[in-house]
């Protein structure tokens, strides 16, 4: 499948046009940004790194009935899509509390929430991501109804039921992660975006390390090696 025209280039992500009216190309790219933009780099390798973590995971949710946009890895840094028209909700799905959570609630950083959390942002760069109750999306016209809210929140609730005791069994702790969602041609809410270390956190179960954009986010460095491992963890055959 050709790229064509340049349709959209994002922080993580250039979007191009192909062969295809009903799917898209995405390029995953190296560069990284923290706090809205404010905070810059780029890794070599990350985005070849995300692509392949999101195409595995993608399968694996297809595979226990979760409806995606994915239809394949095209190479290292570019995958085969469904195109959507994307809702502006970041569904944000917690397991522990830490980030955000800790920052406007002041729940101890690590500590298990009794149950998941499931809360919506806003996707707007401009406005900062403010956080979103179900009101407020109906106001916004982010969805039309009640019911297509209620589906995302289910939606995000199925997929954490499968990537938890998936990553558990390979040692990591799936503390946190962003999903995104889109309509495709027929009108169905399908899971689109990527699934990786930029947007899930990933906590090593025996020595708490970790393994995700926060080493990026806090300075810690080594993100490529943490991104490779939770790739080797999915890979390996357990
Ligand atoms: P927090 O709200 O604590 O910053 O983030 C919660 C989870 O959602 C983390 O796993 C984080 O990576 C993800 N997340 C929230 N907002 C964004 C965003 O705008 N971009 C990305 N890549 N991930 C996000």
């Amino acid at each position: 499948m050709e790229k064509r025209e340049l349709l959209y280039e994002g922080k993580a992500k250039r979007l191009y046009h192909c062969d295809d009216e009903n799917l898209l190309i995405s390029e995953f790219k190296d560069d990284l940004t923290a706090f809205n933009g404010e905070k810059k780099s780029s890794e070599s390798g990350k985005g070849a790194l995300n692509n392949k973590i999101s195409t595995e995971l993608f399968k694996l949710l297809e595979a226990n009935g979760i409806a995606t946009h994915f239809v394949k890895m095209l190479d290292a840094n570019n995958m085969l899509h469904k195109k959507t028209d994307v809702i502006l909700i970041e569904v944000i799905v917690r397991n522990v509390a830490t980030g955000s959570l800790t920052r406007n609630l002041g729940i101890k950083d690590g500590t298990v929430l009794p149950f998941t959390l499931v809360e919506f942002d806003y996707k707007d760069d401009d406005l900062g991501d403010p956080k979103l109750n179900d009101q407020h999306c109906l106001i916004l016209g982010l969805v039309k109804y009640q019911d297509e809210l209620d589906k995302l929140r289910r939606m995000g609730r199925e997929i954490n039921d499968i990537l938890r005791p998936y990553f558990e069994a390979k040692g990591l702790n799936l503390v946190d992660f962003k999903l995104e969602f889109g309509k495709d041609k027929d009108g169905n809410i399908i899971l689109i975006d990527e699934i990786s270390p930029d947007n899930c956190r990933f906590w090593d179960i025996e020595s708490g390390e970790k393994l995700d954009k926060d080493r990026f986010r806090q300075g810690l460095g080594g993100l490529k090696v943490a991104y490779q491992e939770v790739l080797n963890r999915i890979l390996e055959k357990k």
